[in-house]
């Protein structure tokens, strides 16, 4: 998607502050944090939404997952909690519509969500 944002990230043409990438995946910092650390993660395929998920993307959603965990461990919040979200459609708050897992840690949360 050449208007996507995260596909531009991904793409390195438009600049993020990247802390982890592999050749799926690419996780950065969120530009308006909502928590001390606050990462996005999102595949560099372009999928817009939970919605577009499918068993071919079985795989990659679990990378997903995976490199919430390998960042979460490598910002130092892995043993005191975080809290990994995926806004699925306007009524949720998704406003990039490219897949992402939110990934949130450094302060407490509260439960249920807002
Ligand atoms: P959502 O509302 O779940 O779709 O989340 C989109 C997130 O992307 C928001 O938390 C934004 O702050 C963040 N965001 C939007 N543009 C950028 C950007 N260029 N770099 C980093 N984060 C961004």
């Amino acid at each position: 998607m050449t208007e996507c944002i995260f596909c531009k990230i991904a793409q390195g043409e438009i600049p993020a502050e990247i802390v982890y990438e592999n050749e799926d995946v690419v996780v950065f910092r969120d530009l308006n944090p909502q928590a001390p650390i606050h990462l996005l993660a999102i595949p560099r395929v372009h999928i817009a939404s939970m919605n577009d998920l499918d068993n071919a993307h079985a795989a990659l959603a679990g990378k997903l997952l995976l490199a919430a965990k390998t960042v979460a461990a490598q910002e130092g919040i892995a043993d005191s909690g975080y809290r990994v979200v995926m806004n699925c459609g306007e009524g949720a708050g998704q406003t990039v519509f490219h897949i992402h897992l939110h990934i949130l840690g450094g302060r407490p949360f509260s439960w249920p969500p807002g």
